[in-house]
């Protein structure tokens, strides 16, 4: 008897679903605001097979871990995480994959529990392999690389699995590029991750105009090196952001976070002058001294990094910039954090994010001889988050008796709040419309009024009539 292709296809996916139908799933993501993109896919894929999330308390039949190698504690926190799903979750379907299970096969395979390991080439594969199992009972599988074959690997430019992380918070995370070719000394990520690559322009209007159809306001683009954008589709990230902006429905995008030496006066003007655009940067300086920036093998140097900072500020006075640094990396001197902390502090920067310097196995970095101890990159990350606090809290003073667009998300417990264009956290709980708390997902106009009593975000008073 004939059956078409179209027919055995939809035959598989009915058997597919009625096998998956009410199975118990948990999800648990570590790290980058892209994992929990990734991870987010793949439960809407499993959903739309039936598979649903499991409650607090109840048993799941599936455990997918999406891991984070960044750091040591990192690696640390996702075996814990690993143990404790397979402690609280005997006989599920252990799956792992992330950054961790791509440098350390060996290492999660080796997990009692653990029954797939899924490395970066298989990443894109994993609802197909998780049905697998359901269907057939799969072997145990794990992944093939060792850490010593991850920099043949990374020469791999790999496919891009598109991702989209949706309906869990207000804002969408929409992943345009995957990977790196920058091996800065100090970073698996290029290891774990593989070369720069990206989906299509058109491919990723596609993702931001179902967003839009969903009632989603507000996208943020993210990426490992997203100002790379284009290696594989020859695109550009210019010509991304301009398109993107023309999707009917979405009112904010922010950009999650851009090399400095890729954002370029074309992007940056670009943003000043956009509909969508906020104006809100997020930008890694990793060290403001130049020694430890040649060290790490940045491409820039602080004279670039300062140009950037003050051209967005003469663009976009308003603009929120958040800037990350890596303390106590080798050879970072007592002399050299000097230098680096008078250079933060000499840049008009919104916050600064701190990460301590983390040895990883198979990086350069591990080549240069001066070491700092624990102790020290403590009381040096201790500094920089003190002169972050200095330069956020005259941020956000600037702004107190001013209104802006704010962006609400869900409330709870008689507060509601989000974030305003320029990024500024604010929170209310007097309501002036009959005292009900609105609805969520809607930009509203805010008047600043003043700290909250935490003191990590302002108060703010809804306009009546808004
Ligand atoms: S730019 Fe450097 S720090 Fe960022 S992902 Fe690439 S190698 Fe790692």
């Amino acid at each position: 008897m004939f059956v078409s292709l179209r027919r055995l296809l939809y035959l598989c996916i009915m058997n597919q679903q009625s096998i998956l139908a009410g199975k118990r799933a948990i999800y648990y993501t570590l790290g980058c605001k892209l994992n929990f993109a990734e991870t987010s896919s793949v439960a809407a894929r499993l959903e739309e097979l039936g598979v649903v999330r499991a409650r607090k308390g109840e048993q799941a039949d599936l455990c997918f871990v999406n891991t984070c190698s960044v750091t040591e504690v990192a690696d640390h926190k996702c075996r814990q995480a690993i143990h404790k799903l397979v402690r609280q979750h005997p006989g599920a379907f252990v799956v792992v994959t992330g950054c961790y299970a791509q440098l350390r096969p060996a290492d999660i395979a080796a997990i009692p529990g653990v029954a797939l390991v899924l490395g970066v080439e298989q990443k894109g594969r994993a609802v197909e392999m998780i049905c697998n199992h359901f269907t057939e009972n799969a072997e145990k599988t794990e992944g093939t690389e060792k850490t010593d074959d991850a920099e043949r690997k990374a020469c791999k430019r790999g496919a891009f699995v598109p991702s989209c992380s949706c309906g869990d918070r207000t804002r969408y995370f929409l992943k345009v590029q995957d990977g790196c070719d920058y091996f800065c000394t100090y970073c698996t990520i290029p290891f774990a991750r593989g070369r720069s690559r990206n989906g299509t322009i058109a491919s990723l209007v596609a993702q931001a105009e179902e967003v839009a159809a969903k009632g989603g306001k507000e996208i943020v683009i993210t990426g490992v090196n997203i100002g790379d954008f284009g290696k594989s589709t020859g695109e550009s990230f210019l010509d991304l952001i301009r398109t993107l902006d023309q999707v009917q429905g979405i009112e904010r995008y922010r950009i999650s976070s851009i090399e400095p030496n890729l954002l370029t006066d074309e992007v940056l003007q670009f943003c000043a002058a956009s509909r969508t655009f906020m104006p809100h940067f997020h930008v890694p300086l990793q060290s403001g001294s130049d020694e430890v920036l040649r060290l790490m093998h940045r491409r820039y140097d602080t004279a670039l990094f300062r140009q950037k900072m003050m051209r967005i500020r003469e663009l976009m006075p308003d603009a929120f910039i958040g800037v990350d640094v890596i303390v106590g990396m080798r050879g970072e001197t007592d002399e050299f954090f000097r230098e680096a902390l008078d250079f933060m502090d000499s840049v008009p920067v919104s916050q600064y994010h701190v990460f301590s310097y983390s040895e990883r196995p198979g990086t350069k970095a591990l080549n240069i001889p001066h070491r700092v101890t624990p102790q020290e990159k403590h009381c040096r990350s201790q500094q920089v988050l003190k002169l972050s606090d200095a330069h956020t809290r005259a941020f956000y003073n600037k702004y107190i008796g001013t209104v802006r667009p704010v962006l609400l998300e869900h409330g709870k417990k008689g507060v509601i709040g989000g974030f305003t264009d320029n990024y500024i956290r604010v929170t209310t709980s007097s309501f002036p419309l009959g005292g009900t708390m609105p609805a969520d997902n809607v930009i509203v106009p805010m008047l600043l009024t003043g700290w909250n009593e935490a003191g990590d975000a302002l108060t703010g008073e809804l306009i009546s009539g808004s």
